[in-house]
């Protein structure tokens, strides 16, 4: 009975077309190709794992360094080699910024820009009548819309935790950053329509959401704030914790640390991207805040939230950053409480300020630098695990790793793993931490 039945489920599976998707970039993106392969499931396609033959590929691409391209023709060269007959569609912000570039690489058959990115599979041929074309259809507008907008579906996630997107768009215009123009104004999800994606989310299963954006901080909607879209958000049966992603120091007010220090829900875990902590290279790069601003905001979040997990992104060898500017990044870096940081290189984007300022650094020394602050970030993270010895700590239970520890992750960010013979996915257990070492608190789990 068992055997028939599976047969007959691979059977049906081998009939229906095969969709591959794959994400290149950021947390939003992973979110909007959620979204998009819930859509083609719903479509009637059977969704394989990139790098599986298939008969759509579904390529959400970024635009936020230099090698998007280069990637974008490697993905597409290596689908062609397993699946020659795959379509293959690519959108995301590299569409939007680069789609007379892409009209040329060779293998694509369509092309979606910012503005219909959502509605991709609207574009696609029926499931059955996917055939390569001899040229990219191209679906793209330069102006992208400013509305507040709703969503199909709900995202498809095979992990714990699942994101979700309530904001996209940036009016801020740092010198350096593409994305305004890869994503337009800002703009925000409704509430409704966040709060009807989000009870979807948790009757699947999913206990941590992961509001995502460009600039989340901005999220006005319906008359609401994130923080209220936040206390909506926590009434909804099985969401059991709600993180904030990346956010703009700028955009945090104190009402919002007060709850994160009170909630049961809400992590205390901040993403506060700094870029720089020299004066000058943040007024080039047009970041709204000075070093003291960013230091006292980040002090008073700390105090206000007793072992809040920290992070930040910094940014190495933008123009004009010499020794001196570099050696402020780095003592401010060390200073403050976090507990790591994302370094990343300057990438020069056309057509944003920064890619008309000369005096770069040499390529050396920005190696350098970025490593000097990837070790000082292994540092602190390690320092911060080690603050967590002894303390009981609530675990959000994913997967075993390769160790055969199960390991999952605590509100305020940190991996803690332990080794248990029971089947522990998906489920929230307090620990008791006993040690530390780098990128791994290990612990066992509390009496009950
Ligand atoms: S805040 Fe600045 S860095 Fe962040 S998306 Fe907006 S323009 Fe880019």
């Amino acid at each position: 009975m068992c055997t028939d039945l599976s047969y007959n489920v691979a059977t049906m599976q081998a009939a229906q077309p095969r969709a591959s998707l794959h994400t290149i970039g950021c947390r939003l993106n992973q979110a909007e190709t959620a979204l998009l392969a819930d859509r083609l499931r719903r479509d009637g396609y059977h969704l394989v794992e990139f790098g599986q033959p298939t008969d759509l590929l579904v390529l959400n691409t970024c635009s936020v360094t230099e090698h998007a391209e280069t990637d974008c023709r490697h993905l597409v060269r290596r689908t062609l080699r397993h699946s020659p007959h795959a379509f293959v569609a690519v959108t995301g912000c590299y569409a939007q910024t680069g789609a007379e570039a892409l009209r040329h690489v060779p293998g694509l058959d369509l092309i979606v820009g910012a503005q219909y990115k959502m509605s991709l599979p609207d574009y696609l041929p029926a499931p059955r009548a996917l055939r390569k074309q001899p040229a990219p259809q191209v679906m793209h507008t330069r102006k992208i819309d400013r509305e507040d907008f709703v969503l199909a579906g709900a995202g498809d996630y095979q992990s714990t935790r699942a994101n979700l997107k309530v904001q996209d768009g940036c009016d801020f215009m740092c010198s350096f950053c593409i994305i305004p123009f890869a994503r337009g104004h800002e703009r925000s999800r409704r509430p409704e329509d966040v709060l009807r994606e989000a009870e979807e989310l948790a009757s699947r299963g999913h206990r941590e959401l992961v509001l995502t954006g460009v600039n989340v901080g901005r999220y006005a909607s319906g008359g609401l704030s994130l923080l209220d879209l936040i206390h909506r958000l926590e009434r909804i049966a099985g969401v059991e914790r709600i993180r904030i992603s990346s956010i703009e120091p700028t955009t945090i007010p104190d009402a919002l640390l007060d709850h994160m220090a009170d909630s049961q829900k809400l992590c205390r875990y901040l993403h506060v991207p700094l870029q720089s902590g020299d004066d000058e290279i943040l007024r080039v790069m047009r970041r709204r805040y000075s070093v003291r601003d960013y230091a006292a905001f980040i002090e008073k979040a700390a105090h206000r939230i007793p072992n809040l997990g920290l992070g930040t992104d910094l940014m190495v060898g933008f123009p004009g950053e010499g020794e001196r500017q570099f050696a402020n990044t780095l003592s401010l870096a060390a200073e403050l409480p976090f507990g790591y940081f994302h370094v990343f290189s300057f990438s020069s984007r056309p057509g944003t300020a920064a890619a008309r300022m000369g005096n770069a650094p040499r390529p050396a020394a920005v190696k350098a630098r970025s490593r000097t602050l990837a070790q000082l970030s292994r540092a602190k993270r390690l320092a911060f695990y080690q603050g967590q010895i002894g303390r009981t700590v609530k675990v959000l239970f994913e997967s075993r790793d390769s160790d055969g520890l199960w390991t999952g992750l605590t509100g305020n960010f940190v991996r803690v793993g332990l080794a248990t013979s029971s089947d522990l996915a998906n489920t929230v257990h307090d620990v008791v931490v006993t040690g530390a070492m780098d990128g791994l608190a290990v612990g066992q789990l509390a009496a009950c």
